[in-house]
């Protein structure tokens, strides 16, 4: 019997979360009712925020962070080259400029060290906004970024879809991605392949109670209904957008959080064992590194594979290893090297991102994998590299 096609993530719905989906389809409100307001309380609870705003999806969150702080032209943002599009396109969004920083190439993440790199290729012009990125769910070296942010007059805006259920130890503390110790905003997207699910689904936490209502009224039109007025009365005194989320999202996204702590327990397990069973193919094949402090619940099981020494292409083994029932893909095609803005800023040299591109490759990892399905990637990895 053939066996069922891996691919590289995949959401996880339970019968109680069609229930909730059933049951939210059949109560008064479609669109914002009271379950956006449950997921927000509930959510912030979980990561440790004071604040959560519930937002259509991962790119509207980054939108109005943006808008809420203020960032626009003359303004510059920092993103790292390696990660999704939005992370960088969210400072256009609002006119500002995007300055790409390196990363790591052994763990894709943004440091200390290309921070201050991209502070100096961003001169004399205004830093508003760092963009950290906690690529596959390792959490970036927050405390050190935020005081090198501070120094330079910006904050920080965690891009954290990554990295729901991560923690980190900075100095005696444990953190959870999204409580806002070190950051104006963390960002969270709900995308079947990221760890909770929605479908089209964000998330926004922050600790200052300002930027959290002015997210908020920007996510509906820009409308705030001033206190003690008549009930009809609203008012727009900027400019908003609808980036509101459905309560039938909501209502799954419920659901999904309460599972939280087992789909996390799950994707550490399957980790470890791909750890375990990857170790032999070392070195052609290394798992990305994880920073020091860092405790991930990862969301892509990223290798870096030297497709040179193994005398083959990365296309060769994403072939081979599609023939055999297993997907892969690669996260990410640096930045810095898309048409756009290689356009606008032309090419800059970076690296960390090439180094990482040139290597990397996710293998699936998801909840509902068992055991014998991390056998069978390696096996098909080691068949696929002539190992
Ligand atoms: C998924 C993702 C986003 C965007 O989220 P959407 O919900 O798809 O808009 C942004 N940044 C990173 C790093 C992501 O992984």
């Amino acid at each position: 019997m053939a066996r069922p096609f891996l691919p590289y993530g995949r959401q996880t719905i339970e019968d109680d979360d069609v229930a909730a989906v059933a049951a939210a389809l059949r109560a008064d409100f479609l669109t914002t009712g009271p379950t956006v307001e449950a997921f927000e309380t509930a959510f912030k609870q979980k990561v440790g925020a004071e604040h959560a705003i519930a937002v259509s999806n991962g790119t509207a969150t980054l939108h109005l962070a943006m808008l809420a702080l203020g960032v626009g032209e003359g303004d510059v943002c920092i993103a790292p080259s390696v990660t999704f599009l939005a992370t960088a396109n969210c400072a256009r969004y609002v006119g500002a400029e995007v300055v790409f920083a390196d990363v790591d190439p052994a763990s894709g993440l943004m440091t200390p060290d290309t921070l201050a790199d991209a502070l100096s290729r961003a001169g004399e012009r205004r830093v508003r906004a760092v963009l950290p990125v906690h690529l596959r769910g390792d959490v970036c070296d927050l405390p050190a970024l935020k005081a090198m942010a501070s120094a330079a007059g910006a904050v920080l805006v965690e891009d954290a879809p990554h990295a729901l259920g991560s923690t980190a130890t900075f100095g005696n503390e444990e953190h959870p991605v999204g409580d806002g110790a070190y950051s104006a905003f963390a960002s969270f997207s709900f995308h079947p392949v990221k760890t909770l699910a929605t479908g089209e689904g964000g998330m926004l936490t922050t600790n200052d109670a300002g930027l959290a209502a002015r997210a908020r009224s920007l996510r509906g039109h820009g409308m705030v209904r001033p206190a003690g007025a008549e009930p009809w009365v609203y008012e727009m005194p900027e400019l908003g957008f609808n980036y509101r989320i459905p309560d039938v999202l909501c209502a799954l996204g419920l659901s999904q959080l309460a599972k939280l702590d087992r789909f996390v327990e799950r994707r550490r397990t399957l980790a470890a064992r791909y750890g375990e069973l990857l170790a032999p193919l070392s070195p052609l094949v290394q798992l990305a590194a994880s920073p020091t402090g860092s405790n991930p619940a990862l969301h892509l099981l990223t290798v870096l594979i030297d497709f040179e020494a193994a005398m083959t292409t990365r296309a060769a083994v994403v072939d081979s290893l599609k023939a055999q029932g297993i997907g892969s893909q690669v996260h990410y095609i640096p930045v810095h090297r898309q048409p756009y803005y290689v356009n606008r800023y032309g090419l800059a040299d970076l690296p960390g991102a090439d180094a990482w591109y040139d290597r990397c490759l996710t293998l699936p990892l998801y909840p509902t994998m068992d055991d014998g399905d991390v056998d069978r990637v390696v096996e098909a990895l080691a068949r696929a590299l002539s190992l």
